[in-house]
């Protein structure tokens, strides 16, 4: 099978590898699907060489459907699904606290463990879920997404008629405004991406563009008081120095980004107006049931949100071009071509 290999230094190459032999509680998958991500990209460019081996398969937004699966597991041969990529201990103080996501020993599939760059792989028949017949190959793929989003709301205990800030528009951000909205907030979202901008406005999202003080948006929208939920999803330093000047008293700040290096923040905020500000990562399996729920109903639409699919032999140029932050927003690989 076909399969890309992560080399170092920004390099993918393409080879064969063996079939992947599916262990007792294992399910066998061919992939169909699989999504490029922001942590994608930080591993393309090196960030999390200590935890990707070299010459290992990334890709953990996968949409596959199952070639066989044990049979007790309840999937069956041609089941369409997606899986949670994460391998956790069940023993350690966040598996018993119910946070296996944040297992202290966590591996994640498609980063530590092989994942769906690839024609077939083998997954835990614990961790998949049936994708609805309703949702197509590429809706399927945004599944993963979606889940961050969904998890990233409720953790932020977003409530009907809130004001919400995000700041980053691309597809977390977008995902999370548009989660926001269903659950009856307001939504706006902190983009300079002229193409992610129209997208998102496309979508009837209000939009605070870079020629915006946001700042003075956000006192203008909120007649002074601040929002009740900001979400940093941008990993900008510039984004992190300002969300505290955002939110009301006793608002809440949500972290959604990767922040590789300590940066300035301003903490006096946090003191004055008594912030809450927590961390968000991954998810955990209700929040893949919600975004399941939300997608296959349509409300969130998931669609417009591709704006390109590539084969897996471009895979490095699908890498390149979508650092190089151009018009695009998810980038697919569809490995059934
Ligand atoms: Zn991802
Ligand atoms: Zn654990």
């Amino acid at each position: 099978m076909r399969a890309a290999f992560y080399q170092g230094s920004r390099t993918f190459t393409i080879g064969e590898a063996p079939l992947p032999a599916p262990g007792p509680a294992e399910a066998l998958l061919r992939v169909r699907r699989v999504g490029i991500c922001g942590t994608d990209l930080h591993i393309f460019q090196g960030h999390l060489d200590h935890r990707v081996p070299k010459g290992g398969v990334i890709g953990h937004e996968t949409f596959a459907e199952v070639v066989e699966a044990p049979a007790a597991s309840g999937f069956g041969p041609g089941d369409r699904v997606v899986f949670e990529p994460l391998s956790f201990c069940g023993a350690c103080r966040a598996c018993l606290m119910g946070a296996s996501y944040l297992c202290y020993a966590l591996k994640i599939i498609g980063v530590e463990l092989p994942g769906g760059m690839r024609e077939y792989c083998t997954v835990p028949a614990a961790r998949l879920l049936k994708v609805p017949a309703t949702l197509a190959d590429d809706e399927a793929a945004m599944i993963e997404p979606l889940a961050v989003a969904t998890h990233d709301v409720a953790r932020a205990q977003v409530r009907p008629d809130d004001r919400v800030l995000v700041f980053g528009g691309g597809p977390i951000g977008a995902l999370i405004a548009l989660v926001a909205r269903h659950r009856g907030a307001r939504v706006a979202v902190v983009e300079v991406n002229p193409f992610r901008i129209d997208l998102l406005e496309a979508y009837g999202l209000e939009t605070v563009g870079p020629d915006i003080d946001v700042l003075r948006f956000t006192n203008d929208w909120t007649g002074g008081t601040g929002v009740d939920v900001a979400f940093e999803v941008t990993g900008n330093p510039a984004a992190a120095r300002l969300v505290t000047d955002v939110v009301r008293v006793w608002g809440t700040i949500s972290i959604v980004a990767i922040h590789a290096e300590p940066i300035p923040m301003n903490l006096y905020q946090m003191f004055a107006r008594e912030l809450v500000m927590h961390g968000s990562r991954l998810y955990a399996r209700e929040d893949w049931e919600e975004a399941i729920r939300l997608a296959a109903s349509g409300a969130v639409e998931v669609a417009p949100l591709v704006s390109t699919t590539i084969r897996l032999e471009e895979l490095q140029r699908g890498m390149e071009q979508a650092l190089a932050g151009g018009p695009v927003m998810k980038v697919l690989v569809d490995l059934t071509t």
